[in-house]
């Protein structure tokens, strides 16, 4: 049995210096319908989804001000694939095995993300330099 056994993609992040304009050219450019857009405080940074067809969503995120993670990546590395989102059924369940197996994990507690989901971060180090998110999704 493997330690997280794979979901689908909920979906890939993309971090942008300007939501806003960010927003347009993804519209302009994809055709994609603008989502839910909110401000999660808590990790200081404003983010949009995008719907394309199918299930398919893109995450714009862009930081609240100068202090914070994301703020941190765009002065590092400019904008750029930020994450990747994989759906978990139960993701206390999922940390767990994450945590018995030492994968490297940012959050050993899921935490709130946008829309209310319960979220939690694994280590970069954990999947060949991608930042993966796990997100409980409530059937
Ligand atoms: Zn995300």
């Amino acid at each position: 049995m493997s330690t997280l056994p794979a979901g689908e993609i909920d979906h890939i992040a993309i971090a942008v210096e300007d939501l806003d304009e960010a927003c347009a050219r993804y519209v302009q450019l994809l055709g994609a319908r603008v989502g839910l857009r909110e401000e999660v405080v808590a990790q200081g940074v404003e983010v949009a989804f995008l719907h394309l067809p199918g299930e398919t969503k893109i995450e714009l995120i862009s930081p609240l001000d100068d202090s914070g993670a994301v703020a941190r990546f765009l002065e590092k590395k400019g904008e750029g694939l930020h994450h990747v989102c994989m759906r978990v059924a139960d993701i206390e369940e999922a940390l767990e095995s994450v945590i018995d197996a030492e994968i490297p994990h940012i959050d050993p507690q899921p935490r709130i993300g946008a829309g209310g989901a319960r979220i939690a971060f694994l280590h970069p180090r954990a999947l060949g330099g991608v930042l993966l998110e796990i997100k409980e999704v409530v059937s």
